[in-house]
């Protein structure tokens, strides 16, 4: 692993080579809107970027990110989680009977 020089300097990094970032685009992408609020984000020179991911976007497609600690998009999870478990209403029901 090498030594950042382009977006995170004097960070370790995988994508990081001899010859230069082998990431895709040659450095790492800004956080999106998504991001908002998330305490991953780093202020770089270059802009806000994710302490963890190089390109934020493509964690939240789809998605939400599993790393996000915004919560950003964890409400349509709550709602599923809100649905009666069939297997413990039918036991329910039989219980009633
Ligand atoms: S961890 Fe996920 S939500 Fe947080 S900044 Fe990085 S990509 Fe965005």
């Amino acid at each position: 692993m090498h030594t950042c020089s382009t977006i995170k300097p004097g960070q370790t990094c995988i994508f990081m080579k001899k010859s230069g970032c082998a990431y895709n685009g040659g450095e790492c992408h800004p956080v999106v809107e998504s991001c908002q609020e998330c305490g991953n984000i780093e202020d770089f020179p270059g802009g806000n970027f994710c302490r963890v991911f190089a390109d934020p976007a493509q964690k939240w497609n789809p998605g939400p990110c599993n790393m996000s600690t915004n919560g950003n998009g964890k409400e349509e999870k709550k709602d599923s989680t809100k649905k009666l478990n069939p297997l413990k209403a039918s036991k329910r029901a039989q219980g009633r009977a």
